[in-house]
């Protein structure tokens, strides 16, 4: 599907979910399935498992989630790819920005949707691949050369992941919004970009405290640029801490928790899909280096990530309410 100016005025995302398989320690917990996904695009949330989860269930009772897709656990990789993002391979080809992004929880399986494993590469990986194949068929002239960057945006700080050293400063000149210093990897084949991602992905901000995970709270953001049109691929910080969705954490606003990229971000897609005409781009630093591949004349794609398990239900919901406003 090709996104257009909504009906109203408004920019359409593609919004899809991605439910992951059981993870061992959530069976070893004995956790029990709570997502539905019926007719590969309906999500329910099904399962009642305490009576708090039975209160949250009955204000949802009657109704359920739809989006443009929902991928079951069985969903490949490649399936994945070809139904959010092969089509925005193709607009970029024809001149056409456009942005994917993995929101969800920590743990909802963002990262491995975003850049996967060397046996089963995710979308960053099955992107490149396929525009070099489309470069090669359609034997465009030496114009078509692609450009990597690879960059973190950590509590408002950017950082180059394919050399990592001192924060970046944003630039805005004629072109647009850019990092100044960022590395731009010319990229020749597939082969490399799986290991220079990794590589990358090494160097994404971790937790003080857990040494090696990427900490929740950093935004990975790979740039391919085609000559024509540039694609924006983002593995988003973890959700669960970010959002003003109760009570709790609307209190946590005012604290050290608050992640102003996501939340600037909610802000910029939620204005974009109401049709306003002020997108607040400005407000952090993620929605800046993105202003050029997000909303106007850009493919928008969003995939929510989420896991099956009773113990995650509140990220699960809190993730399909967010995914449902964005539609
Ligand atoms: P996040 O980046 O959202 O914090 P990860 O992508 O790291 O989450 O996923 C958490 C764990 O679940 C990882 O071990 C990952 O390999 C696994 N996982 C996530 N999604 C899938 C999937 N669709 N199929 C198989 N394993 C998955
Ligand atoms: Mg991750």
């Amino acid at each position: 599907g090709t996104i257009s100016e909504g009906g109203g005025g408004g920019s359409r995302i593609m919004v899809y979910v991605r439910l992951r398989p059981m993870a061992k320690k959530e069976k070893e917990a004995g956790s029990r399935s709570c997502v539905r996904i019926v007719n590969r695009r309906e999500v329910y949330l099904t399962e009642l498992t305490s009576d708090t989860d039975y209160l949250r269930l009955k204000r949802l009772r009657g109704r359920h989630f739809r989006f443009d897709a929902s991928f079951p656990e069985s969903t490949s990789q490649q399936d994945v790819y070809a139904t959010t993002a092969a089509d925005l391979v193709e607009g970029v080809l024809q001149g056409r920005n456009g942005s994917v992004f993995c929101y969800g929880a920590t743990g909802a399986g963002k990262t491995y949707t975003m850049l996967g494993t060397v046996e089963k590469p995710g979308v960053m990986v099955l992107a490149i691949k396929d525009l070099f194949s489309k470069i090669r068929q359609r034997s465009y002239d030496g114009n078509h050369l692609v450009h990597l960057s690879y960059l973190e945006v950590y509590n408002e700080t950017v950082r180059d992941l394919l050399s990592p050293g001192r924060p970046l400063v944003l630039r805005e000149d004629k072109q647009g919004i850019m990092a100044a210093g960022l590395t731009q990897y010319r990229a020749y084949s597939t082969d490399e970009v799986m290991a220079l991602l990794q590589q990358g992905n090494q160097n994404r901000t971790t937790e003080p405290t857990r040494v090696n995970e990427t900490s929740s709270r950093s935004h990975a953001i790979l740039q391919v640029v085609a000559e024509v049109g540039k694609l924006s691929l983002i593995d988003l910080a973890g959700s669960e801490r970010a959002l003003a969705t109760d009570q709790r954490s609307q209190r946590s606003l005012e604290g050290a928790n608050i992640n102003r990229s996501l939340l600037a971000l909610s802000s910029c897609i939620n204005a974009l899909v109401e049709g306003k005409k002020h997108i607040p781009y400005r407000n952090s630093k993620l929605t800046q280096l993105l202003k050029d591949s997000l909303g106007g004349p850009c493919n928008t794609v969003m995939i929510a990530n989420i896991s099956p398990s009773n113990l995650s239900f509140g990220e699960t919901q809190n993730t399909l309410h967010w995914a449902d406003r964005a539609k």
